[in-house]
Order: structure tokens, then sequence, then C-alpha cells
């Protein structure tokens, strides 16, 4: 048995009490004190060994943070919103559709009325040698180990943002929406409150993969705000993966367009997921497709674009044609939707 102590603060207050006194006892890193929301996959890394936090902080009890706003300027989810109630929630889906079908098609039924949005963008790779602690050779869990994933079975590993430390592909869906939305975060904790844009909350691996977002160990996800835009009715996301249902993505688009006379493109937003370190903004392929008609040559040539500087290791080659071909699919459909 392994020891943790276990907190449910009821109120801001409470919980900004508990940051305190963990941070009087010397900073709270993410090894010593984590967060819990729906709890299905923090629970997981801790029965693995994985994660050893010897403080767990629930934060399910805090007030106000379970919301679902929808107001003319935008949307605002609470961190610790269920991932199925955002999903079928009418207005989500008919305003902000890339937001509920990138939920729909994550996890299953039972996780996704358990896990929280909040929760859901702070998940851990995947990566077997990251979760099997036989493995010595992880830089995530282990940093200045080495990446075992590198020579070893890398399939469904990244081929965007790899660095020679790190491999490991992010394996979310909702945050490639939120990127392609451009939503921000609020972000809280004891010393101030700060948004900052969503597509800065992850970090790429570099020299040290285990560090993995911008936020402070003691930092808590309050919010996101997705803007109403002149892009978020045309917006779609596409999911390739190994079976229809209950599995990770191997390559995803999410796509929002703003679109004017005559199919041409005036905008156009893309994240990718399952082919990338971290949920991957396309720019260049955004580039390629502004102030042009989108054709499916054009979105060929988007796909070529987003894929141009891809890494690829031993097993896993076949992620940059799989991207290219999901990409080119989800501009085609997006392109095709009546707003
Ligand atoms: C079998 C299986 C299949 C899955 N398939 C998919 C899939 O296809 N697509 C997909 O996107 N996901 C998938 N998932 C992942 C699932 O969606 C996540 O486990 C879930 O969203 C995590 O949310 P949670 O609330 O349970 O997080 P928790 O387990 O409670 O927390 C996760 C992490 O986030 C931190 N945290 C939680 N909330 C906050 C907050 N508000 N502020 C700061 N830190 C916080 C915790 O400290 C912890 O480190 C799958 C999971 C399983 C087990």
């Amino acid at each position: 048995m392994r020891p943790f102590a276990y907190h449910r603060p009821t109120d801001p207050a409470a919980l900004e009490a508990i940051l305190a006194s963990l941070q009087s006892e010397g900073p709270p890193t993410s090894a010593r004190a984590q967060f819990i929301a729906g709890g299905t996959t923090i629970l997981d890394l801790m029965k693995l060994n994985v994660a050893r936090p010897e403080v767990l902080v629930d934060i399910n009890s805090i007030e106000d943070m379970t919301g679902i706003e929808a107001r003319v300027a935008g949307l605002r989810l609470g961190a610790l919103a269920r991932m199925e109630d955002v999903a079928r929630h009418p207005l989500v889906a008919r305003q902000y559709p890339v937001l509920a079908q990138s939920l729909n098609l994550a996890a299953s039924a039972q996780l996704r009325n358990m896990a929280t949005v909040g929760g859901n963008v702070l998940q851990r790779t995947r990566c077997t040698y990251f979760r099997d602690t036989s493995w010595k050779a992880c830089n995530k869990r282990n940093p200045g180990s080495g990446c075992a994933a590198i020579e070893g079975y890398n399939r469904p590993h990244a081929v965007l943002g790899v660095s020679r430390n790190c491999i490991a592909t992010y394996p979310g869906d909702f945050a490639q929406a939120l990127i392609a939305l451009d939503a921000t975060v609020d972000v809280r904790s004891t010393r101030d409150r700060r948004t900052i844009r969503f597509a800065e909350l992850h970090r790429p691996p570099g020299e040290r993969p285990d560090i993995e977002t911008t936020l402070a160990p003691d930092e808590l996800i309050a919010s996101f705000f997705i803007p109403a835009a002149s892009w978020t009715r045309r917006s779609r996301f596409v999911k390739v993966r190994d079976r229809e249902s209950y599995e990770f993505a191997l390559a995803a688009a999410a796509v929002a367009l703003d679109m004017g006379e005559g199919g041409v493109v005036n905008e156009a937003r893309i994240a990718l997921g399952g082919v990338a370190t971290v949920p991957w903004r396309a720019r260049e392929a955004e580039a390629v497709l502004a102030k042009r008609r989108l054709t499916p040559e054009v979105a060929a040539e988007a796909g070529e674009a987003a894929f141009r500087g891809a890494e690829p290791h031993k097993f896993n080659a076949f992620k940059i044609a799989l991207g290219r071909k999901t990409l080119e699919r989800a501009l085609i459909e997006t392109a095709a939707i009546e707003v």
C-alpha cells in the first residue's frame, strides 16, 4: 500500500487554504499533489504506480465549476462539466459541432458520464512505455532515463512535434476542437487568476518531456471560453482509429472554416490529433487554404503542407498518409456544412 492524503474542499476558499498549506510545506510538485475530477485517468495511473501523489485534492464539491453557459459572445464550460453533458447539450451540438463531435467520439458512454472536460485536456499519454513501469527508459516518467519508444514499438506514436527525448502522442480529442475554435482557459491558484489561450496550455516535449503544460502545479483549470466566431458553426471533427468506438485516434482533424462567396475560404482553423506530441495547430495547412476555393486538390495540398515537417519512426510512417487523408476528408466535409 502507498498511503496518500485525500482532501475534498467544498468552496474555492477551502481549496485555496489547502493549496496554501501544501505550498507552505514546499511547492506541490505534480508528483506530490494531484487534483482529481472524474478520476478516470488519474486513478488508473495511481494503480499502475505511474502517478504516486502524496496528496489527492478532490475538486468535485467546488461550486460554480460545472456550468455550461451559452451566451451571445460565446460558450463557457466549467472544468467540471462532464464530457457527456457537454456533448449532449443541444446548443453545443448545433452551434459548436466540432466540440460535441470530439467528445462523442471519445472513450465510452460510461467514461464520458464520469469524466470532466478539465480532466480530459490534462490526461497523460497512453504510451505503453510510460504506463508500464517495468520499462526504465521513459523521460516523461523518469527524467533523463531515455525513450524506449524511439527504438521500440512505436506504431501509435507521434510524427509531429517529436524530440529526441520523447515521441509519445497526445491522446485526447477535445483539445483539438478547442484549438480549432480559438478557446481560452481560465486558470486559478492561490496567487492569482489568469486567462491563457488554449493553444498555449500544452508544451511540446523538447528537452523536458516530463513538463507537459504551462500550468504551475497548484494551478487549477476553472473554465474554458469558446468565442462565437465566424467559423464556429461550420466546424467538424473527423477521427480515424483501429476500431469504430472506444479507441484513441490514430489520426484526427478538427476543422473550423469561415467561408465566403463561391466556396472561398476566408479563414481556416485546423488542429490535428493522434499524430503529434501535443494538440497540434496546423498553421501551414491553414495558410494553403486562405482566400482559395476549397476544391479536393486544394484540400490535398493542405494535407501535404500539414505533414511536411513530419518525422516518422520505424512503425508509424503510415500516419503521414493517414493524417493527410484524414485532414482532406475533414476539410471537404466541413466545407459542405450548410450554416
Ligand atoms: C478506456 C479508455 C478510453 C478512452 N478513450 C478516449 C478517447 O478516445 N478520447 C479522449 O479524448 N479520451 C479518452 N479517454 C480518456 C478520458 O476521456 C479521460 O480519462 C478523461 O477525460 C479524464 O477526465 P477526468 O475528469 O476523469 O480526469 P481525472 O482522472 O480526474 O484527472 C486527469 C488529470 O487532470 C488533472 N485535473 C483534472 N481536473 C483538473 C482541473 N480542473 N484543473 C487542473 N488539473 C485537473 C488531474 O490532476 C489529473 O492529472 C479514454 C479513457 C479510457 C480509460
